[in-house]
């Protein structure tokens, strides 16, 4: 029987080749991470972990039988990953989504009613990172550290809200700063503030920019950071889906945490296309599609700054950044930005920007990211044609607001 889905995919498949995507957290998969996860490890339960790598940790494997090949995908994809990152870190590759990772990641250590410090979701942090209306919010009470006027991280009012509120797990990362983070730093800091009576869990979310760490084009978190969360679908250009690195000491904590802690069953088919995801992020050509991914960043926004916009923190040094139009463009929300360009099938997303004087869901910027379309083969000059071309339409919009 032809399902009628197929239909609505094919339309898809066509605005997803057409349209210009430029949403930072978004790419676009091989053929070979599509044909893992379309394959018949969905249809297989596997509640539990592999039983080889807990000799010691006195697991017993899985809940259910015929998982022999299921052990031998999960296995594979752990090790690939660790590769990848060159880490001895335990890694768990059940995860559903980031948002599930962290989750987890916060159970294997934190109690309900700790307090975390971590990034505002208003200055570039995440949903899952303290906000009210998120699980982590509403179970956590959670204390943000702030970016300067010019939207950098702010690295001293990290130290003194260390010292004052004493948090019990330091979160860094975000969805939308354009800067390298300084884990060392921060690190650093967290090192300072520590006694034999007071150390804070360090935590890493680098969902974002997980593909530029893997490619050595940003700090890595390996080494210095506790616990470490990621997505698989951003820049590191795999299936839908999470994963959670940690020290081995924090291993059992973390595994217990994604199951039983948190998931049942874990999607075997993604987890196979996470392998292959890894696989991929082995190779030469991955590293020079991240280089190629940090220049076509640059020199889009440095042709958006050549013709008078301002970029928060004036610049980037990954794989996104953010315009900030309030005061370039009074009138002009992010939102319309967002709306008006949809129209003409270029794809992006509105974002709140410092001192933002609109609501989140006007807001006062967008958030520019170029991971998805480099991954389609566009080149820097591409994406100088293309910030020329967003400008014009912005201009010929914004005489109409008058
Ligand atoms: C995208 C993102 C997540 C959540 O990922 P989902 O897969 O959408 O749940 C978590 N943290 C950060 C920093 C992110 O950017």
């Amino acid at each position: 029987m032809e399902s009628e889905v197929f239909k609505i995919i094919e339309k898809e498949r066509k605005r997803q080749s057409e349209n210009v995507e430029l949403i930072a957290s978004e790419n676009f998969v091989s053929e070979n991470v599509l044909k893992a996860m379309g394959s018949c490890f969905t249809n297989k339960y596997c509640e539990g972990y592999p039983a080889v790598r807990y000799d010691g940790l006195g697991r017993k494997g899985r809940y259910y039988g015929g998982c022999i090949y299921a052990d031998e995908v999960e296995e594979y994809c752990r090790k690939k990953w660790k590769e990848v990152f060159k880490t001895d870190y335990h890694v768990n590759v059940q995860p559903h989504a980031g948002s599930q990772a962290n989750f987890a990641a916060f159970m294997s250590v934190l109690s309900p009613g700790d307090t975390i410090l971590a990034m505002d979701l208003n200055n570039g942090g995440h949903l899952t990172h303290g906000s009210s209306v998120n699980f982590s919010g509403k179970l956590y009470k959670t204390v943000f550290y702030d970016v300067d006027d010019k939207g950098f991280i702010d690295y001293d009012d990290i130290d003194g809200k260390i010292k004052k509120h004493k948090p019990r797990l330091v979160l860094a990362g975000a969805s939308a700063y354009s800067r390298e983070i300084d884990f060392n730093r921060i690190g650093r800091i967290i090192k300072e503030n520590s006694d034999e009576t007071y150390r804070p869990y360090f935590m890493v979310d680098m969902a974002h920019i997980a593909g530029l760490v893997a490619a050595e084009l940003h700090q890595s978190p390996f080494g210095i950071a506790d616990i470490i969360t990621t997505t698989t679908h951003k820049t590191l250009r795999g299936p839908r889906g999470g994963m959670i690195f940690c020290k081995p000491e924090l291993a059992k904590q973390v595994d217990g945490a994604v199951f039983p802690g948190s998931q049942g069953g874990p999607l075997m088919h993604v987890i196979a296309a996470k392998a292959v995801a890894a696989e991929e992020a082995c190779t030469p050509e991955y590293k020079e599609y991240i280089a190629d991914v940090v220049r076509n960043c640059k020199a889009m926004a440095d042709e958006f700054t050549a013709r008078g916009y301002e970029i928060v923190t004036g610049g980037t040094d990954n794989h996104l950044f953010l315009v900030d139009f309030s005061n370039t463009h009074p009138k002009l929300s992010g939102k319309a930005v967002q709306d008006m360009l949809d129209e003409h099938a270029i794809t992006l997303n509105k974002n709140c920007v410092p001192n933002e004087k609109r609501s989140p869901t006007q807001t006062s910027g967008v958030r520019i990211g170029t991971a998805a379309e480099t991954t389609k083969g566009k080149t820097a000059e591409d994406f100088v044609k293309l910030a020329d071309r967003i400008d014009e339409l912005i201009t010929e919009y914004y005489k109409t607001l008058d």
